[in-house]
């Protein structure tokens, strides 16, 4: 009898809210060659040097950024800022992304979101001709028409990723003894005397780091 009149009851339904395995659709475009979102047309801007485009938009980030404590969740918002510049071996590219971060402290754990914003400046050339061979892994070339920043995109936000992100600039982390958040266990914590001496020294070094700490500040 889980229920009083008979109704089923509406349990959560994984995917409800569209994070689910099914809605792939999306994701799979977004391998190879760009999902789109990142991808500008570059008709209206024309080959004339000198000329140049400005454009904002919000493009959904894609699967893979970042690894470790901190990245980018695919299909985030990220708000592109971009003007296109032509000139004569290109499109100059140069602008600013601003991207949602999710991750986890690097000492205490705690989960944390924020941002990140990235600049670009990035020449994306018009194909060599075919006698030339250019096989340069560095450059960036247009596709015809078209612009896809999403590998100059991806570059920038792996670049600019906390290696150590941490939920406040003076989270005291852990205890190193019962493993309990020191925010919230307040500076009296502590384990008496009854303690393993070999901790002794160890915690000796960490008070006086900790002192360190609080007068570089
Ligand atoms: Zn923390
Ligand atoms: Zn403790």
């Amino acid at each position: 009898m889980s229920n009083v009149n008979g109704k089923p009851v509406a349990r959560g339904v994984p995917g409800a809210h569209g994070q689910g395995p099914g809605l792939s659709g999306k994701s799979s475009a977004s391998h190879g060659r760009g999902s789109g979102d990142f991808v500008f047309d570059m008709r209206s801007l024309g080959r004339q040097p000198g000329s140049f485009l400005d454009e904002t938009r919000t493009a959904h980030a894609p699967d893979g950024l970042g690894s470790g404590l901190a990245v980018v969740p695919a299909g985030a918002d990220v708000a592109l800022d971009m003007r296109f510049e032509a000139v004569s071996e290109g499109v100059l590219v140069t602008g600013s992304a601003i991207a949602p971060l999710t991750g986890e402290c690097a000492r205490c754990l705690d989960p944390l979101t924020s941002s990140t914003e990235v600049s670009f400046q990035e020449l994306y050339r018009y194909l060599p001709d075919p006698g030339e061979d250019e096989t340069d892994d560095e450059e960036r070339f247009l596709d015809g028409d078209r612009l896809d920043l999403e590998p100059a995109f991806r570059d920038a936000v792996v670049l600019a990723l906390p290696l150590s992100p941490l939920c406040r600039e003076d989270c005291p982390g852990l205890c190193a003894e019962c493993g309990v958040r020191l925010a919230d266990a307040g500076p009296l914590h502590g384990h008496g005397e009854d303690l393993d001496p070999r901790w002794g020294p160890l915690r000796q070094l960490e008070v006086s780091d900790r002192v360190e700490d609080r007068q570089e500040s």
